[in-house]
Formats: C-alpha cells, sequence, structure tokens
C-alpha cells in the first residue's frame, strides 16, 4: 500500500522541534512523518519551508523562529554549518557535551539495555582543536582557492580561519594557497578530471610544532615543484616534512597509493602520554591531542592493568595505545591494516625504549583468529575500530581468547551497541558507565570507553 507523505515540497508550516539527529538536524514530526532540518534545536517552534519529500521521511528548512531554545548561542559564521565543518556550533557548548551523552543512552535505551553512561568529558576551549588539516583545492573564476565542500555536494566555499582546527595550520594553509597561485598551478577539476592539484593536508605536532604538507596531486610531478617546495619550507619554518602524495584516479578517496618525500623526513614526531610517536602521511593519528590524552589515560585506568597482563591493542594504528599499554602490562601485541602504520608503531616502540610490544599487519578479524590459533592467551583485548565497528569474527575469536577484560575504544554508538550485545550473548556484561569524551567539538560525533567483563 502506497501511503502518502503528509507535506508536499515547498510546503511552509509550523512545527516543533522534538529531538535531536546523530547528523546534528533538528527533528519535528507531521503527522508522525520525521522532517529533518538544518539549524533547529530541541523545544524550538517554527516555521519551515519543505525542500525534499522522500518516501519515509523529509527535509525542510528553518525559515523563521516563534521561540528559541536557552542552549541556542549566536552562530560563529554560518558557513561553519553550511561546510559540516561545525554542524553543533549553534548548541551551547555544555548542551553538545549533554546531547552526546544522551546519544548513547538512548541507543542503549532501544536496544533495551539499561546502561549508565557517565557525563561526556569536554574541553576547556572547544575550538581550534585539530591537529590535521584535509583541503581540497579549486578554481573558483579562474582563481586557484583552498576551502571546504558545501555539504553533500562538491561546491566549493572559500575558507581562511577554519574555526576547530589550529590556527597554525589555518595560516599554512594560506601560505601554500598562495604559494599555488604564484607558480601558476592547476588545480584539479573534478568534471574533466584535469589539472593538478586536489587536496593540501597538513598535520602539526601539538608539543613539537612539527609541520608536515602533503600536496595531493593528479600528476606524478607538479610543475615547478623544486621552486615551490623551496619557497614552502621558507615561508613555514615550523615545516619539517613535504611529502607529494599521487591520486591519479577519479574517485572521492582523497590519497592515493603513491607518496614521495620532497623535503625533509617521510613523517613528524609528537608526543602523547610523554611518549615519542613519529606519524607518516598515510597513518592515522588522533586529531584532538588534549582529549586524546584524556582518552588513553582513560583506557589504561580501566584496563587496570599491573604488569604482569597480555594485552592486545586491535586497531593499534601508529601503536599509540599499545605504547601507552606497554609501560603497564607483561606483553602487548598490535595489529593495523595500514602497513606505513605498523612501519611507524614498530619505530615508535624503538623510539621509546619498548621492548615488549610485537606489531603485525593485517586485517584485525583475521589477526585474531591467528591469535587464538597459536593459543594466546590475552588478560585484556582493546579494540579501537572505524565507524563500521567489529566484525562479528573478531567478536567470536575474541570470546574464544576469553580476556577477563575488554576496552571497547569507540568512535560511533550505534555499531558499539551492536557489538555490545554480540559481546554479551559470549559472556560479557558492561562494567561501570559509559564514558564519553568529546573527541570533536561543534561536531555531532561520539567517541567513548566501555568496559566488559567476563561473566
Ligand atoms: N588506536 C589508534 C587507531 C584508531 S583508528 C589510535 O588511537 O590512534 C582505527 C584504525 O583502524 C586505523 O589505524 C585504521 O588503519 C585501522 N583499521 C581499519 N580497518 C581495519 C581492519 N579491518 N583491521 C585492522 N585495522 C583496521
Amino acid at each position: 500500500m502506497k501511503i502518502k507523505a503528509p507535506v508536499s515540497k515547498n510546503e511552509q508550516l509550523d512545527v516543533s522541534i522534538m529531538d535531536l539527529t546523530y547528523q546534528g538536524m533538528g527533528v519535528a514530526k507531521v503527522n508522525d512523518f520525521p522532517l529533518f532540518i538544518e539549524n533547529a534545536l530541541p523545544g524550538e517552534e517554527l516555521t519551515i519551508q519543505v525542500t525534499k519529500v522522500a518516501k519515509n521521511y523529509g527535509f525542510a528548512r528553518a525559515i523563521s523562529w516563534k521561540s528559541e531554545s536557552p542552549d541556542r548561542v549566536k552562530d560563529v559564521d554560518k558557513t561553519y554549518r553550511q561546510t559540516g565543518i561545525a554542524p553543533l556550533q549553534h548548541l551551547a557548548y555544555p548542551a553538545q557535551l549533554k546531547f552526546k551523552q544522551h546519544q548513547i543512552a538512548e541507543l542503549f535505551n532501544k536496544a533495551h539495555q539499561d546502561v549508565e553512561v557517565a557525563p561526556t568529558l569536554g574541553m576547556a576551549n572547544p575550538t581550534q582543536y585539530r591537529n590535521k588539516a584535509q583541503v581540497p583545492v579549486r578554481m573558483i573564476k579562474g582563481q586557484l582557492e583552498t576551502g571546504f565542500y558545501r555539504q553533500h555536494s562538491h561546491d566549493l566555499i572559500p575558507l581562511t580561519d577554519f574555526y576547530i582546527q589550529d590556527p597554525a595550520i589555518d595560516a599554512a594553509i594560506i601560505k601554500v594557497r598562495d604559494l599555488l597561485r604564484q607558480f601558476e598551478i592547476p588545480a584539479y577539476n573534478e568534471i574533466s578530471d584535469k589539472g593538478v592539484l586536489r587536496n593540501i593536508m597538513v598535520r602539526r605536532g601539538y608539543y613539537s610544532h612539527e609541520m608536515m604538507i602533503v600536496l595531493i596531486s593528479r600528476t606524478q610531478k607538479i610543475p615547478s615543484q623544486a621552486q615551490l617546495v623551496d619557497q614552502i619550507h621558507k615561508a613555514l619554518p615550523e615545516v619539517t616534512s613535504i611529502v607529494l602524495n599521487v591520486n591519479a584516479k577519479k574517485t572521492n578517496v582523497i590519497m592515493g597509493n603513491v607518496t614521495r618525500v620532497l623535503y625533509g623526513k617521510p613523517t613528524i614526531e609528537d608526543t602523547l602520554m610523554g611518549l615519542t610517536f613519529a606519524i607518516s602521511a598515510r597513518s592515522f593519528y588522533q586529531v584532538n591531542p588534549q582529549q586524546t590524552e584524556k582518552l588513553y589515560q582513560m583506557a589504561i585506568d580501566k584496563a587496570g592493568l599491573t604488569g604482569e597482563e597480555t594485552v592486545i591493542d586491535a586497531y593499534c594504528g601508529i601503536g599509540t595505545i599499545s605504547l601507552a599499554l606497554a609501560k603497564h602490562a607483561k606483553q602487548v601485541y598490535g595489529v593495523d591494516i595500514v602497513p606505513e602504520a605498523i612501519e611507524d608503531a614498530k619505530v615508535n616502540a624503538q623510539k621509546n625504549h619498548l621492548t615488549n610490544v610485537d606489531f603485525f599487519v593485517d586485517k584485525a578479524e583475521d589477526q585474531m583468529i591467528q591469535w587464538q590459533a597459536a593459543g594466546i592467551k590475552p588478560d585484556v583485548v582493546v579494540v579501537d575500530p572505524p565507524r563500521k565497528g567489529l566484525a562479528e569474527t573478531l567478536i567470536e575469536s575474541t570470546a574464544k581468547m576469553g580476556p577477563k577484560k575488554i576496552v571497547y575504544v569507540s568512535c560511533n554508538p550505534a555499531t558499539l551497541v551492536r557489538d555490545v550485545q554480540l559481546f554479551q550473548d559470549r559472556g560479557y556484561v558492561i562494567d561501570g558507565p559509559i564514558q564519553p569524551v568529546d573527541q570533536f567539538p561543534q561536531t555531532p560525533h561520539v567517541e567513548s570507553v566501555t568496559v566488559l567483563v567476563k561473566k
């Protein structure tokens, strides 16, 4: 039976906002039919105009407000919402922290799980926190521009202040942009699949202030490459590494498979938890160093190590959690799918004189099966997977190895809930409150630490 939507495109109507989605959009319901509205907060009453009607939901835009939420704050710049850089900029920071706590609690409630979620650990200054930027480069009216895409599009909005990034990174992007203009290097054109420079990636050590610039190019070489590189490091004294990444494919994936060092070292160094880490262009490294230290400390405390334990760190990246745990454990094993990350991890173990850690390149789900087959008996397993969460085979082999404790660092509460249930089916229970840590202020992303123990 085909049910007709109770609203039609372009229709204007008055609604009350009842909820906020993971994407940070307000939700209103018209005869149970949900409408998603950007820049609308729970409790607000407003006039909206319907912009899109799908089968079971629609989108609308806010036109005017009849009442505003007490948690609403003035926009810093509406561009930050349009680009998705800061979709929650209009929500007061304490309310953002409550929203994140509530998101986790609600997902567990929907799954009929009674869990305690602690208040989200926030930042004293929830802006300018990112240690990494990845910006697209495009031609606009014949001039090379850097900025960010309008959400759900590839229209570049030129930007110079990215609000949530380290201001030294913003300044570096402007410098590189000006040099690209000066050397008349053409930006990549997605439609014709021509042009040269696609993206600029910048990483800066929070403590070390070492900076890496990655130029992502469609072509094997950039015109005036040597002069450009020379000018970049002269203009930016913090730069200790300039890397070319070649991505010749017509794709939305940012980096290609070939990286070449054009200046300095292939890595930058930074410290975290008093340990030194080398980080290469292709390796994952947490983007909010101040909060990462809180997150890792939490994971270490919750692991409750005495120095006698065998620990597995699955999805270990460059070994940050592994090495922080190695100081308190007998033996640590780490696994990650990215070969460069594991190379970094091995170097990082040596740099920090930690000899009780072994790193492996593999899919975590496959490596776990091998460890289980080899008879490894971990006391604690730490998992820190990407948004899609854990493979069921990994949960299966982990449960078979029977660790006393599993510390689950999650960046997506939806997959966390799913995976926790799969662990519960295999004899594990949640221990203590789930702890959200705000790694991404001004955005709806929710990071948390959950401990599971064997019943
Ligand atoms: N714990 C690290 C990294 C967490 S990010 C840190 O805090 O820095 C998630 C990591 O999972 C990334 O390093 C990514 O390369 C890795 N990854 C993604 N899919 C994987 C898989 N199937 N098996 C192993 N590692 C994977």
